[in-house]
């Protein structure tokens, strides 16, 4: 279950949601939190995201929406730019089971002055949310905003710093809001990919037409995961027959960092 809210703490003129994370008007419907989970279980679903916008605008509701879902078994995903001050991080991260983080840039300029935001409040969370639930980071790769070789740098060794194995979604923009250059190209995705995979074992590429969302072994590339939209199979992953719960590469024999 998916579910998102109007309104934003940050102004990105690339903004890929806008129609929702720039206005308190959007359409939709007011809802309880209990009413939120219990159309979950009634659907069946077992997991709920806290996407679209940013949920910690609405942090007192989330929280009581994640507490409810835990309370019945179900699992929260929390997907936020991390611009998010320690003390509302430290109340809702123990709540959430996951998170996915944007990291929209390594300049503190740019956090400040376009975005409205703070680079060292993003870094702060995401080191909070990695030492205590599964992490993934994702960067929208602007032209004319943080497709630098040097600033990509910055971000690939800011994650690698925390782990390697933290998962990080390399997405292209495309035009949208107040932001005009055109699409980020897909060769451009890719090197930034190829790049970053020598410092971080799981990178993934989104928004491009190419296999940028299978898992693949941080040993010898083998594909782990396939991921084709909603289906997801999973050739390459070999268990031991006793012992820990881990996965190893079928091919290769090393370890995977992921959860399955
Ligand atoms: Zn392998």
């Amino acid at each position: 279950m998916s579910i998102g809210f109007t309104g934003c703490n940050l102004r990105c003129p690339f903004c890929q949601n806008w129609q929702i994370s720039q206005t308190t008007e959007a359409a939709g419907k007011k809802i309880q939190a209990e009413d939120i989970v219990s159309q979950t279980l009634a659907l069946g679903l077992k997991h709920i995201a806290y996407t679209y916008s940013e949920p910690f605008v609405h942090a007192e509701f989330v929280a009581d929406c994640m507490s409810a879902a835990r309370d019945n078994g179900i699992s929260n995903v929390l997907v936020t730019n991390g611009c998010v001050n320690e003390e509302a991080a430290r109340a809702i991260i123990p709540l959430a089971d996951a998170a996915n983080i944007d990291l929209k840039c390594f300049s503190d300029y740019s956090y400040k002055k376009i975005l409205g935001g703070s680079l060292s409040a993003v870094k702060d969370f995401i080191k909070i949310a990695a030492e205590n639930i599964h992490t993934e980071i994702t960067t929208l790769i602007v032209p004319e905003f943080n497709d630098s070789e040097r600033e990509i740098d910055n971000c690939t060794d800011f994650i690698a710093s925390i782990s390697k194995n933290i998962p990080w979604h390399i997405s292209a923009y495309h035009p949208a809001y107040k932001w005009n250059v055109p699409p980020a190209k897909t060769e451009t995705i890719l090197g930034i990919k190829k790049r970053a995979r020598q410092k971080l074992s799981y990178c993934y590429t989104g928004n491009i037409n190419d296999n940028g969302n299978d898992t693949l072994c941080a040993g010898c590339g083998a594909v782990l995961v396939k991921r084709n939209g909603y289906k997801i199979t999973k050739p390459g992953l070999a268990k031991k027959t006793s012992g820990d719960n881990s996965y190893y590469c079928g091919q290769c024999g090393t370890r995977t960092a992921l959860l399955c």
